[in-house]
């Protein structure tokens, strides 16, 4: 038995760091906004090269404040890519703005640079890139097509914390980082939460009064606020999670690499393609079976078979979601974005997966092509 993703495994690894977490937070009585936000924000700005991290309640509230703190609303535009988890578009429609969704590069699986350049318009207020599956999007590129017309960036770090781009940090390369520590992601706690990391102070302030209320001081509102804080407890589990996280990453390195070896030369299957400048930080090996829907789906039979867990990220792109039908986008707007989620399909990956595991899942895919 392999799962796809062992849940249990770091508890086992961390007892000992992640209890003395536990009791140090129930013994002081102080459960929300403490001491334990307040380390755990340094320490991670200082992980990933920010000036500033703001503790927020998930991944998806990161985005949403963001957008909200720098006042995006009705009539602007955020380019977004078409393929992407839904929360990404969620975070731009729940703020009143326009999700203006663009293809992933032909080879690749994150926005393309190139076709942002020509989706940019008068309204276009701001960029959202994703570094899906852990992989970093061509910040280099979206940065240069930003400044050149006005726009703010903010990047979508759930999938992707600890990878870097020509050793620059994921959530250091645009104007702001977005972060979620949901359990399954590299840098998960055990429950929700969220981050945004910033070198802009400003911006940063603006966060902390949106998180809580929208006061800086108890009972004076400046504005209309939210609640979306992360609480001290899970703080305390990712303080005692972040020396870990970069040998995590590296394990995880390990992993593809063996994947990418023991994956060569089959049929019909498409590898993960890294660029050059990027190092990514696998939160998922994403495979691509080619030639038809059967043929993906007989070898999730045959993996399940084996006992060896696999999942698709994600069968249906937004733009197609129900969610979405209101935005008249049928089938055939974003064919490349739709190939994806035909062809797609991730194999068991996680920090704490044997690399003996990957030799079994290789032989039980090589076998289902033949
Ligand atoms: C998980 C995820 C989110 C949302 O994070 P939550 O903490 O679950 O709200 C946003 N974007 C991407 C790409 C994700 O994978």
């Amino acid at each position: 038995m392999i799962p796809f993703l062992d849940m249990k495994a770091v508890y086992a690894e961390l007892k000992p760091e992640l209890d003395a977490a536990y009791a140090r937070v129930m013994e002081s009585g102080w459960f929300v906004l403490g001491k334990e936000v307040e380390a755990f924000e340094a320490e991670y700005a200082a992980f990933c090269g920010t000036a500033h991290c703001v503790g927020l309640a998930n991944g998806l509230e990161a985005l949403e404040l963001t957008l909200r703190a720098w006042d995006l609303g009705a009539g602007d535009e955020v380019i977004v890519p078409s393929n992407t988890y839904i929360a990404t578009w969620l975070a731009v429609t729940a703020v009143g703005a326009t999700v203006v969704p663009v293809e992933p590069t032909r080879d690749g699986v994150n926005i393309d640079p190139e076709r942002i350049a020509a989706a940019i318009t008068s309204r276009t207020r701001a960029i959202m890139p994703v570094h899906l599956y852990g992989e970093p999007a061509d910040m280099h590129a979206i940065m240069t097509h930003a400044h050149q017309h006005g726009l703010k960036v903010v990047e979508d770090v759930a999938q992707a914390q600890g990878a870097r781009v020509r050793g620059r940090r994921t959530g250091a390369l645009g104007d702001a980082g977005a972060h979620s520590f949901f359990p399954t992601k590299n840098f998960g706690a055990f429950g929700d939460g969220g981050a945004v990391t910033t070198d802009d102070a400003r911006l940063a302030g603006r966060l902390r009064v949106l998180r809580n209320y929208g006061s800086r001081v108890k009972y004076v509102n400046l504005e209309r606020g939210f609640n979306s804080r992360l609480d001290e407890m899970q703080a305390a589990f990712l303080r005692a999670k972040l020396p870990r996280l970069d040998a995590w990453n590296e394990h995880r390195r390990r992993l593809a690499a063996r994947y990418d070896d023991r994956l060569a030369g089959i049929p019909g299957l498409g590898l993960p393609r890294v660029p050059q400048w990027a190092e990514p930080v696998w939160h998922l090996y994403v495979v691509r079976v080619l030639d038809g829907e059967g043929r993906r789906a007989g070898l999730m039979a045959a993996l399940d078979k084996a006992g060896i867990g696999s999942l698709i990220h994600y069968p249906i792109p937004p733009h197609l979601q129900q969610a979405y039908a209101d935005l008249g986008r049928p089938k055939g707007s974003f064919p490349l974005a739709e190939q994806l989620a035909d062809t797609v399909l991730s194999l068991p990956m996680g920090a704490h997966m044997k690399l003996e595991a990957v030799d079994e899942v290789a032989a039980v895919v090589r076998a289902a092509l033949a």
